[in-house]
């Protein structure tokens, strides 16, 4: 290669070819040079051979005439030497010997030599000759240039070509195509026999099959096949054939292109791969899932055995995003997925399917208990389990969603979406349990997705209400606050509690808005009611995603200051599921709300699962008994045990205490007894709108 871009330089920045001459007679190269020049040569001269040589070697010339008579350095070593030099033999070389030499004739040939013209010279002859041989080195030079175009080209394309001689099973390959298969035959001539081990096993009939089609019944082919060489990774060619016949139409030839198409597949396979797999975990996505409970059920309809499609969804999965970070939400999906593997049998397939929900699919399932197993297998290993993410430890809960075929559906989109369904309601439920499909819960989807849809509206068009329950001194049961709850009238419906859809405001995003909305509503409203003269403080619940946000200690400040509220007059409400979730973090973000002088309270106390010394550490003012305890005062075989023990507690760490859901004088009279501090409930009034709890204010 690197002598032809020599050659095109050399031409390219000579215009006028440079002759050599070479010839100890000094009268001869002078009539040589002269009849050159006429004809409008450029011309160096030699005296001798290897001179000569030293001239070629330094001005590679582009057309040396050389005398095969000389001195010390005869034009047969001269030449020889020449074509040392350039073995591709690119400069035409003519000797001029003495007439009727034929030795010299074919001693010049042998020595490299392109032509020779015999002494004494004929002039009229010798410039045709000279002309002749100069035009014949331009076309070989072009035919070079071109053929060195096509093995690039071949070689950028990973492309050769072969003929097979049917008749002697002969391959003919140009130099390279083996090389560059990875293939090495020593050189040897071979036939087909000695091709076919290369073919890896799986192609191998395929190919012969192929092969002897074209040989024996003429047929032209197109095949992709791979082929393995020892120590070297698969490749995969493609290969088209045609046949050339003879005049009785027999098979002569079977002439080919073998192309190395390894890297075009593996981009294919990965482009496929992509397609079919999750990026983040690499599992497969819902579409291969899909596909694969498809084919599971086309088996089982014939087997008779059972599938099972699970749907898990980690529960409140946002706040490890929203509190750690995406990329600590991404890891964590990442263990999650290798979690389950742990879980799986070859065979079954684990698949993610939506931000945080996988799916595992059974593809054939002897016995339900398999599934109960795994079931409990997985939520047994949950609850032992810290996934360790950038230092902190998080502890995941899941929903589960399962469905069966043939009991709950034939078709794959249709067990996918009952599996969906009863994940759902698995949440709704509380998460962290598992739910079977059953039939209703179809309808429930579509209802889901209508309430969404109306909620969002109701929230834009501030269709939602306050109500507010006072909260009274136990001693002189004077009111000395509020809760605000939030109402939900619907047009169709009518009232709507709070927890149908607060947790549909959580999962959709739709929180935000929703619980901004209750904030600055609540402060307003108490902004009012404390410039009428009244000492109010008005609990206001906060909800996970809430919690977790980050524009909330911005938010709280700023509405204060809109509506002159002192912040001593809001009691932020958070329960301890929430505060638990991830208490390291709780415990910085109370800190910083508590900074904002506003009271904190920790609501449904006694319903988590608070440890005691997380509990201390959290920057509390309130604690808020559930109702469930208040509720066992005063029944029969109730002893308010509970509700006595949590006071006591709540009084040794400096704190005030609410009782929740205080219905009876029986109860009030107990909580009083035991300290407690201030009293909601029906007992007192249900939460009622505005205008009603300022008649009660005014009484
Ligand atoms: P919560 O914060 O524990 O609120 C107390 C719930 O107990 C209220 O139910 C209230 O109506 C009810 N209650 C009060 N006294 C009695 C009683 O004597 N007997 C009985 N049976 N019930 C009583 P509600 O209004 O249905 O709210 C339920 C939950 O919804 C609340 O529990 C709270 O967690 C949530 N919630 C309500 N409003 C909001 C809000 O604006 N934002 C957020 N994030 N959550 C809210
Ligand atoms: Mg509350
Ligand atoms: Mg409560």
């Amino acid at each position: 290669m690197n002598d032809t871009s020599h050659i095109e330089l050399a031409m390219a920045e000579r215009e006028t070819p440079l002759m050599l001459v070479v010839d100890d007679d000094v009268v001869i190269r002078s009539l040589i040079k002269k009849a050159l020049q006429n004809q409008a040569y450029d011309v160096v001269e030699a005296p001798n051979g290897s001179e000569g040589v030293e001239m070629f070697r330094k001005l590679h010339p582009d057309l040396v005439l050389l005398d095969v008579l000389m001195p010390m350095m005869d034009g047969f070593e001269a030449c020889s030497a020449m074509r040392k030099l350039d073995p591709e033999r690119t400069v035409p070389i003519i000797m001029l010997t003495g007439l009727d030499d034929v030795t010299s004739v074919d001693r010049s040939f042998d020595a490299g030599a392109t032509d020779f013209i015999t002494k004494p010279i004929n002039w009229s002859l010798f410039s045709q000759r000279v002309r002749y041989s100069l035009r014949t080195r331009d076309m070989d030079f072009e035919l070079r240039k071109n053929q060195l175009r096509i093995r690039h080209a071949l070689q950028v394309a990973r492309l050769g070509y072969w003929d097979w001689d049917v008749r002697s099973d002969q391959f003919y390959l140009p130099p390279g195509v083996l090389e560059m298969l990875g293939i090495n035959l020593g050189g040897k001539q071979f036939g087909f026999a000695e091709l076919l081990p290369f073919v890896v096993e799986e192609d191998r009939d395929r190919v012969k099959q192929a092969f002897m089609d074209a040989r024996n019944k003429g047929q032209r082919f197109e095949i992709r096949h791979r082929i393995q060489v020892i120590g070297e990774t698969e490749r995969y060619v493609y290969q088209q054939a045609e046949v050339v016949v003879d005049e009785a139409g027999r098979t002569r030839y079977v002439m080919g292109t073998i192309q190395d198409i390894t890297a075009m597949q593996r981009a294919e396979d990965m482009i496929l791969h992509q397609a079919f797999h999750d990026q983040l975990t690499d599992l497969p996505n819902q579409i291969l899932l899909s596909d694969r409970l498809s084919h599971a059920l086309k088996v089982a309809e014939h087997s008779g055995s059972k599938v099972a499609i699970l749907v898990i969804d980690i529960d409140r999965f946002f706040l490890v995003n929203e509190t750690l970070g995406h990329d600590a939400g991404n890891m964590l999906l990442v263990l999650f997925a290798e979690f389950l593997h742990r879980y799986v049998q070859e065979g079954d397939t684990i698949s993610r399917i939506g931000g945080n929900e996988f799916a595992i699919l059974l593809e054939s399932l002897p016995d339900i208990n398999l599934l109960h197993d795994l079931i409990r297998n997985i939520r047994q290993a949950l609850h032992e389990k810290a996934f360790e993410i950038l230092d902190e430890k998080v502890h995941l809960s899941v929903s589960m969603g399962i469905a069966l075929f043939p009991d709950d559906g034939s078709e794959a989109e249709q067990l996918i979406k009952a599996a969906n369904a009863a994940m759902r309601k698995a949440k709704a439920l509380g998460g962290n349990q598992e739910c079977f499909y059953t039939s209703d819960m179809n309808r429930r989807v579509h209802d889901r997705l209508r309430m969404e849809n109306d909620l969002r509206n109701a929230i834009d068009n501030k269709a939602l209400e306050l109500h507010y329950q006072p909260q009274v001194d136990v001693v002189t049961r004077n009111i000395a606050g509020m809760e605000a709850l939030v109402r939900w009238h619907h047009p169709e419906h009518g009232l709507i509690p709070p927890i149908r859809f607060i947790p549909l405001a959580e999962e959709t995003g739709l929180i935000r808005q929703l619980g901004s909305w209750v904030l600055e509503e609540a402060i307003r409203q108490t902004a009012y009611w404390t410039s009428m003269g009244y000492l109010l403080r008005v609990g206001i619940n906060l909800s996970a995603r809430q919690f977790a946000q980050d524009d909330l200690i911005n938010q709280v400040p700023e509405l204060l200051r809109k509506y002159k509220l002192d912040a001593k007059c809001i009691d932020l409400e958070i329960t301890e599921t929430i505060a638990m979730q991830d208490a390291e973090n709780s415990i910085r973000k109370l800190h910083q709300l508590k900074e904002l002088g506003v009271n904190l309270s920790m609501d449904d106390f006694g319903t988590g699962y608070s440890s005691l010394s997380y509990l201390h550490q959290f920057p509390l003012d309130v604690l808020k008994i559930d109702r469930s305890f208040v509720m066992d005062i005063g029944k029969e075989g109730g002893t308010g045990a509970i509700a006595k023990a949590v006071i006591a507690m709540a009084h040794s760490m400096n704190l005030e205490v609410i009782a929740e859901g205080v219905e009876t004088e029986v109860q009030y009279e107990f909580l009083a007894k035991h300290g407690c501090q201030m009293i909601q409930g029906y007992l007192i009034s249900k939460p009622v709108p505005a205008e009603q709890f300022e008649k009660l204010l005014k009484k």
